[in-house]
């Protein structure tokens, strides 16, 4: 469902993302993981088509969507993104902002009640819907976010640390709820975090990204058992 070719990217001559490739699977969740400022949110960016790719090429579902001829806006990819600092609209009720990517895409009344009823009771944002987000706390607002993402049911969510503001308490129910809230919607996510939980908690694969490139890319288990460079043992806790 996506598939990056030689992707690479630069700022001001300095090489942000080496040449990178790598492929995902319809319904599959995937981890990004790595230290600050390895790249991730770059590379994120950079498949929602916040940013343009120097070389290599994005394909969505078989078709080019960045590359050397064609660069599809993000707004006609068919992906979704959850920022690490979720921007809801402020003059939107709760409501209102789950409910705008359903209008503008369409969705038939009766099937944006049935969504908005699910995401409220699945992300515990009953009694919210009718205030303004500046009324709510900043967890609270992150789950907003992420059923505003998530109604519109896009082909590829995109999460850039969509828990980096909760509280521990919250951060730890929230992990496992949203664990089984993308296996339950059969969500095809990509997901960056710097959590090894996290990501061992949701992901069916992790890439590990350090200072631009892929060091691994394995299902968890691999990586515990057969961690690749001496920076994958030492981030699963190996001593040497
Ligand atoms: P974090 O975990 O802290 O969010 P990250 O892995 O998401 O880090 P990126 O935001 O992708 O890191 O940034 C990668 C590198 O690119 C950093 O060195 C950053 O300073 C640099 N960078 C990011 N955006 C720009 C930009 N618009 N212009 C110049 N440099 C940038
Ligand atoms: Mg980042």
């Amino acid at each position: 469902i996506l598939k990056l070719e030689g992707v690479h990217k630069s700022f001001d001559k300095q090489e942000v993302l080496r040449p990178l490739s790598f492929e995902m699977n319809q319904g599959e969740r995937i981890c990004i993981l790595g230290p600050s400022g390895c790249g991730k949110s770059t590379l994120l960016q950079l498949i929602a088509g916040l940013l343009t790719i120097d070389g290599g090429i994005i394909e969505m579902g078989g078709k080019p969507v960045d590359g050397k001829k064609q660069f599809i806006p993000p707004e006609k990819r068919p992906v979704n993104m959850v920022f690490q600092d979720y921007a809801l609209w402020p003059h939107m009720t709760v409501r209102q902002n789950i409910e705008y990517g359903m209008k503008r895409s369409r969705t038939d009344s009766s099937v944006r009640k049935q969504r908005l009823d699910r995401l409220q009771s699945m992300l515990q944002l009953e009694g919210l819907l009718d205030r303004l987000p500046t009324e709510c706390s900043g967890g609270q607002q992150q789950r907003i976010g992420m059923a505003r993402a998530l109604a519109t049911e896009p082909s590829i969510l995109l999460m850039d640390e969509p828990l980096s503001n909760l509280d521990v308490k919250l951060r730890t129910e929230m992990r496992s709820e949203l664990a089984s809230l993308l296996s339950d919607l059969d969500t095809t996510a990509l997901y960056v975090t710097h959590d090894m939980l996290e990501a061992f908690t949701l992901a069916d694969r992790i890439m590990v990204l350090r200072a631009g490139g892929i060091d691994q890319f394995a299902e968890p288990h691999q990586l515990f058992s057969r961690p690749k460079t001496p920076w994958v043992a030492q981030l699963m806790g190996y001593h040497n």
